[in-house]
């Protein structure tokens, strides 16, 4: 990955050509942001600036030896720790990232985007826990004590640091007194889950969401979608490249009438309708569904637009999405949306921690029941 690959970013890339042309590259930086906002891509893409051999004002040559490796992710200076599981009959406490560095790399080279989520499912092991332990600590201290093999620096990219916990104590001193030449790179989704020690001994870089602009643009390099399509994918994804690609492979791009059919079902609450409708969601796959329900968060979050503005003007709904809205506005008052918009939020940041879809899903039916039929209630008292 070169800084080059990765859209957008531009006031980024123009701070790390900066730093490194003034020769003040922080030893530690602290990478924050999104999923999907790329944090992982610019760290592989800056150390590899770093280290290539032939840099100009541009960036990195990228076919200079530093940079063919770096291409691969097999630069001997540039190290990655990340969380991990057990692995085959490695006690779990000596288990760490150097054990998965070949799964690392084709992850990296399939999923350059991806999250944590992604790479437990690439690891086949979407139901456990990763973790950052003690000997990956170590390793780390190790790793930065090394001479270069054949770069300027010495880099170690920490991803999800979140991770760490405690254990960022134990590399506290490597930053504290960093030796020559080396760069920590942590990188992390919320940086109140590190110590407040680490967090002020680092260069804090804050990453934003892609802007739709570049997303555009990636959605145009990639894709043969129309473009009605292609404006669709970008607003939905809101600046989150991740969720972009996924999409790019979803086939379907327009869940309204399937958001339409759940609000039904769940107002009818017909046990046998709700429970094939949920079982054919589940059968889709964890991805589909967070999908779905990222889908039904953003149309949601347009029909509250919808009714506060009081046209359809930047509402970033198609025309058949807005049929569907028409139809759903008839039901559902603004109070009521924000209830639902509540639901759907809470469901996707707990899918993401693993609870079971069925148990989930069902328990979202009971709530969207309670709010339809609530409203109905108000409208025969009106
Ligand atoms: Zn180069």
């Amino acid at each position: 990955m070169q800084l080059s690959d990765i859209p957008g970013h531009q006031a980024l890339k123009d701070y790390f050509l900066k730093i490194i042309d003034s020769g003040r590259v922080p030893h530690a930086i602290m990478m924050t942001g999104g999923d999907g906002y790329g944090k992982l891509a610019l760290a592989i893409g800056l150390a590899a600036l770093l280290e290539c051999k032939n840099k100009t004002a541009e960036g990195a040559c990228g076919t200079c030896s530093s940079c063919i490796k770096a291409q691969k992710n097999i630069h001997p200076d540039i190290h990655f720790s990340f969380p991990v599981i057990k692995k085959d009959n490695i006690k779990r406490q000596d288990t760490t990232s150097t054990y998965f560095l070949k799964e690392w790399r084709e992850f990296l080279a399939e999923h350059p985007y991806g999250n944590i989520t992604d790479w437990l499912t690439f690891l086949g092991a979407a139901d456990k826990q990763a973790n950052i332990n003690v000997a990956e600590c170590n390793e780390i201290i190790k790793n930065l004590s090394l001479m270069t093999y054949e770069g300027q620096y010495k880099i170690q990219i920490i991803w999800y640091a979140d991770y760490l916990g405690k254990e960022g104590n134990r590399i506290l001193k490597l930053i504290e007194e960093p030796a020559d030449n080396t760069i920590i790179i942590l990188i992390l989704n919320n940086s109140n889950a590190v110590l407040n020690t680490l967090k002020s001994r680092c260069q804090s870089i804050l990453v934003p969401p892609f802007s739709d602009e570049d997303i555009k643009v990636y959605v145009e390099n990639n894709s043969s979608l129309s473009s009605k399509d292609k404006q669709e994918l970008v607003h939905l994804v809101d600046g989150d490249l991740r969720l972009a690609i996924q999409s790019l492979s979803a086939t379907q791009l327009n869940y309204s009438e399937d958001i339409m059919s759940w609000f039904r079902y769940s107002y009818k609450a017909d046990p046998e309708e709700v429970v094939g409708f949920i079982d054919t969601l589940i059968g889709n796959g964890k991805q589909e569904i967070i999908n779905f329900l990222t889908y039904g968060l953003h149309f949601l979050r347009e029909m509250h637009q919808l009714i506060a503005q009081d046209s359809s003007e930047n509402i970033k709904l198609s025309d058949e999405e807005k049929v569907v809205a028409e139809k759903l506005i008839k039901l559902i008052d603004m109070s009521k949306i924000g209830q639902l918009e509540q639901i759907f939020t809470q469901s996707i940041s707990h899918i993401r921690r693993n609870l079971s879809l069925k148990i989930l899903l069902m328990s979202m039916t009971f709530e969207i029941n309670a709010i339809l039929k609530a409203e109905v209630n108000n409208l025969v008292t009106k």
